[in-house]
């Protein structure tokens, strides 16, 4: 069974392979969703090899970009940060039927726009556990909104 918050990033990874091109090699639906698991990013394009990441919030207004969204693991971001490595970011908001979606290319992202989370506490699943927000608000003075 797919977890609310697994179901929710589904949807936002299917619509981006659904309703967009590739940005780079502006070829028709060869985006592709990558494993699960697959640490650095969501997405594929089959005949170039660009990769993005998808992240997915409910949000009670589609048209205000959020002073805060989710990440993932601050340490491998952190890692690749300091090796000047980043990954395009498709941002979709929903609220019911409706949706909105945002892109911010890789090289308008800054060290500044990632914020590390306090770690988990020793009663959480995944004690000791440390992710990462991306600052909204610096965020959407770069993002641009695709639909
Ligand atoms: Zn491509």
């Amino acid at each position: 069974m797919r977890t609310n918050k697994q179901l929710l990033g589904d949807f936002g990874e299917n619509l981006i392979i659904k309703k967009f091109n590739c940005p780079k090699c502006k070829r028709i639906k060869s985006l592709k969703k990558l494993p699960q698991n697959f640490k650095c990013a969501d997405i594929i394009c089959d005949f170039c090899g660009y990769l993005a990441q998808v992240k997915t919030k409910t949000v009670s207004d589609i048209e205000k970009f959020p002073s805060k969204v989710l990440g993932a693991a601050w340490g491998p971001q952190k890692e690749r940060m300091d090796v000047g490595i980043y990954f395009p970011l498709f941002v979709v908001l929903k609220n019911g039927r409706n949706h909105s979606v945002f892109y911010l290319s890789s090289d308008l992202q800054t060290e500044e726009m990632f914020i590390k989370r306090k770690p988990l506490s020793k009663n959480a699943k995944r004690a000791g556990w440390q992710g990462f927000y991306f600052d909204g608000e610096l965020m959407k003075k770069f993002i641009s909104r695709l639909l």
